[in-house]
């Protein structure tokens, strides 16, 4: 409730040039929480209400098994991309292709909630930050992104389009404890296409909280992608993928399913 309050608020402030002073409270909650129905959320378990999401930063080439099928050489600091918030779909949704692409490839990460933002955030205080860790696909529209790269154009369009981002329910961190314990897993039609650790991350969860809060502030709400093991391919219309994020035992902890049309 406090946090509905406090975004509540934050719309007043943004929208305040809109209302004279003389305007009604309920008015101006009423278009507060209009806005609030077009932003994109996210659920977080043991939460009563959706959390609305900021913005989307992805790392690219965290495992070194991905980077090495992908003929790049692993980078002495975290690099990073955002997504538009629009791009996310929920479990149970549809990725569409776009027209564009011959080439749209699947990308399971593990991916992180944040709950208290901050600017310089150390990595020792880093994971206190987060709400919640889910699973995530960060589809990419691979052919576009080769051309973009041969041209030094950002991967925007790559990236960012409609649908290129499902995310699971947010299993909360305090029932996670330490995130590098982890395994992501991706079915394709029910055959495993990509599995790995999340100790196998070149630069784990508290590392690139840490690193990116030193240039761009990170706020509640904000996702946090971290990256792709190998086994990245191609899919097809009608295929269904299936990501889960697991224990080290192998325990399901939270999962997504969405369909490719
Ligand atoms: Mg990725």
């Amino acid at each position: 409730m406090a946090y509905s309050l406090c975004k509540i608020l934050d719309f007043r402030s943004l929208n305040k040039a809109r209302f004279r002073a003389s305007e009604p409270c309920a008015l101006r909650l009423r278009a507060s929480f209009a806005i609030f129905r077009f932003m994109k959320t996210v659920l977080l378990r043991g939460s009563h209400e959706p959390v609305p999401v900021s913005k989307i930063l992805c790392i690219g080439q965290n495992y070194a098994a991905h980077a090495k099928e992908m003929h790049s050489d692993v980078s002495a600091a975290p690099v990073f991309f955002l997504k538009p918030t629009t791009a996310i779909i929920k479990d149970g949704g549809t990725v569409i292709l776009p027209s564009i692409s011959k080439d749209v490839h699947h990308e399971v990460e593990m991916i992180v909630l944040i709950r208290e933002g901050g600017t310089n955030i150390p990595r020792e205080k880093a994971l206190g930050h987060v709400a919640g860790y889910g699973i995530g696909l960060d589809m990419t529209m691979r052919d576009v992104q080769g051309d973009a790269k041969k041209k030094g154009q950002p991967w925007t369009l790559a990236k960012g389009f409609d649908t290129s981002a499902p995310v699971s329910e947010f299993v909360l961190a305090s029932d996670i404890g330490d995130p590098s314990t982890l395994a992501v897993e991706l079915r394709v039609n029910g055959t495993v296409r990509q599995s790995s650790k999340t100790d196998n991350l070149i630069f784990p969860v508290d590392v690139v909280i840490a690193y990116i809060s030193q240039f761009i502030t990170l706020e509640r709400g904000d996702i946090i992608f971290t990256g792709t093991p190998e086994g990245v391919a191609r899919v097809q219309i009608g295929d269904t993928l299936a990501a889960t994020l697991r224990k080290a035992d192998g325990t399901a902890l939270t999962a997504l399913t969405v369909t490719v049309r």
